[in-house]
């Protein structure tokens, strides 16, 4: 398996709209891997990962075509992973000569929200919405095994995670969530062992003073891995990353690649590859 991660900011992006905090002046001056849009993966070049506003930006910079992508994952019914208004611009008479429909897949708040937007009348059938529950797994496109697992995030969104497999190897998108629930590790326990993960780091380092119960700081994603370890779910060979960072965390690129370097675990950048 290939993810690619398309973006890897939080709702405001980094740097964050109207911001002049220390964090937005200096990614902005850095360029390059400060630079983020909001999250978004791909795997392997056909299963989407969210559906933001950078959707359009990100399959225009990344070269992926959006009129080939048939399955679309939705964590949560937050606008920085679902936005409807581009949604709707599957609509028929603006997407020519695509006949088949685009499934997303959302538990219950996000699947009603898609759901609205399939029955306009301009929709013709374009969009399938697919409702999806916590510790029931799915099959996606006749090759992905995918079981959502419950997150820690604002209940209102129906938040969910997924455990993501396929041809023998099985990648963890955590996203958004703080550590996870008691629910969540009973499922995880009869995932078997992750290749990769991906963790919320919203936070960073956590230096801001803000308490993060909905997302996750470095320390508090450590904390998921030692007991992810503990219960066989990661191993030395499993990678690592941390991705979905706010500047209001407090730390630029760089400076989490410096704190992260020494735990193992890879700082995610918009365009990163791994295969797995
Ligand atoms: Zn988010
Ligand atoms: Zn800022
Ligand atoms: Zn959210």
């Amino acid at each position: 398996m290939k993810i690619k991660f398309l973006g890897t900011a939080a709702a405001e992006g980094v740097p964050a709209i109207g911001c002049k905090c220390r964090v937005c002046k200096l990614s902005r001056a850095l360029g390059g891997r400060n630079m983020r849009s909001r999250s978004q993966a791909l795997i392997d070049g056909e299963l989407l990962i969210e559906f933001n506003p950078d959707t359009l930006w990100h399959s225009h910079a990344y070269g992926f075509d959006l009129s080939e992508i048939d399955h679309c994952l939705i964590t949560h019914s937050h606008p920085d992973h679902l936005y409807l208004d581009d949604i709707d611009n599957f609509r028929r008479d603006f997407c020519h000569g695509r006949e088949r429909a685009i499934s997303f897949y959302a538990a219950q708040d996000g699947y009603e929200k898609i759901k609205e937007v399939s029955l306009r009348p301009w929709m013709g059938g374009a969009v399938e919405p697919r409702l999806v529950e916590a510790g029931k797994a799915f099959t996606v496109g006749g090759k992905y095994t995918v079981t959502p697992i419950p997150a820690s995030h604002n209940s209102d969104t129906s938040p969910v995670f997924y455990s993501i497999g396929c041809g023998g190897k099985k990648i963890l998108y955590a996203h958004d969530t703080g550590y996870f629930p008691e629910e969540a590790w009973e499922i995880l326990k009869g995932e078997g062992r992750f290749d990769l993960i991906s963790l919320d780091c919203t936070g960073c380092l956590g230096l801001d003073g803000h308490a993060y119960v909905r997302h996750m700081t470095l320390s508090q994603c450590l904390d998921v891995i030692k007991r992810m370890e503990s219960l066989g779910l990661v191993d030395g060979n499993t990678v690592k990353v941390v991705n979905h960072f706010s500047h209001n965390g407090g730390q630029t690129y760089d400076e989490m690649v410096a704190a992260a370097d020494k735990h193992g675990v890879v700082v995610s950048y918009d365009g990163l590859e791994i295969e797995v």
